[in-house]
């Protein structure tokens, strides 16, 4: 059995048309992904299919009906955990990816106007979502971010996993720099270390790349891991970064 992914929206065409490609295609249809979206609408009132309505209290906006919802859930029985992505959610990064690559699946709702009805939220699902700190005008994008997240760390879906090890996150360090061919690119050579074919001096020179790069744009990432260790910190007296 695949991870199994369920979806939630009233855009069920941007789901779909974006998990068809890439990765998430691939794992798709080798069965190592399950994704399922279903169209809110589907269990929409009336005959135009109504998924929303106006506040109640008042005020600008509609809000997504509980009834559509809970319509939905009773028949697919969703996988859990069940997130509803929100501004309002925890925030969502490396570790919380991870903890979810590590599960069976997920379920995905997607908010659109105001929100849902907090009936939803406090029946429904098990953890609100955000992924940073403004506002969309719908949860879609919010989604496929944590689809996309997740998936790529579930084992099989990135065919080369060595090239998970080393990404900006996981080891708390950002990524050093890339480059591929040319050597020579309209005068911009590629560090000589790189084409040394010396491996110990090539991954000495990333580790250095990925402290300085991270010492200077995020340094809370290096408070978080404690700092540097005495074998870093000769490393990068080593190369000049630090006396
Ligand atoms: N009135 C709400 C925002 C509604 S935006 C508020 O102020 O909190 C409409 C929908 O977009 C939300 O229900 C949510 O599903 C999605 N959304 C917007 N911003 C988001 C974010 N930063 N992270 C995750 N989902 C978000």
């Amino acid at each position: 059995m695949g991870f199994r992914i369920d979806l939630f929206s009233i855009f069920p065409k941007m789901l779909e048309e974006f998990s068809a490609h890439s990765l998430i295609g691939k794992a798709k249809e080798s069965g190592e992904l399950d994704i399922t979206v279903y169209d809110i609408r589907r269990w929409g009132l009336g005959e135009r299919g109504q998924v929303d309505d106006s506040p109640y209290g008042g005020g600008a906006g509609m809000v997504m009906a509980p009834g559509p919802i809970f319509d939905a859930f009773d028949e697919v029985d969703p996988v859990r955990p069940r997130l509803f992505v929100s501004p309002r959610g925890k925030r969502f990064d490396h570790n919380y990816a991870a903890k979810l690559a590590q599960g069976a699946g997920m379920t995905i709702v997607c908010g659109r106007y105001e929100g849902v009805d907090q009936r939803v939220i406090d029946e429904l699902i098990d953890d609100e979502v955000s992924i940073g700190d403004y506002v969309l005008a719908g949860g879609e994008v919010a989604c496929l971010v944590v689809v996309e997240a997740v998936t790529r760390l579930i084992s099989g879906v990135i065919g080369n996993e060595g090239s998970l090890e080393e990404e900006s996150f996981r080891t708390g360090l950002l990524e050093y720099p890339h480059y591929t061919r040319p050597f020579d690119f309209r005068g911009r050579v590629v560090p000589d270390v790189l084409v040394s074919g010396n491996h110990q001096e090539v991954s000495e020179w990333r580790l250095v790349m990925s402290l300085a790069l991270t010492i200077e744009r995020r340094p809370d990432l290096i408070e978080l891991r404690g700092g540097l260790t005495p074998a870093e910190m000769h490393l990068m007296v080593k190369y000049g970064y630090c006396s």
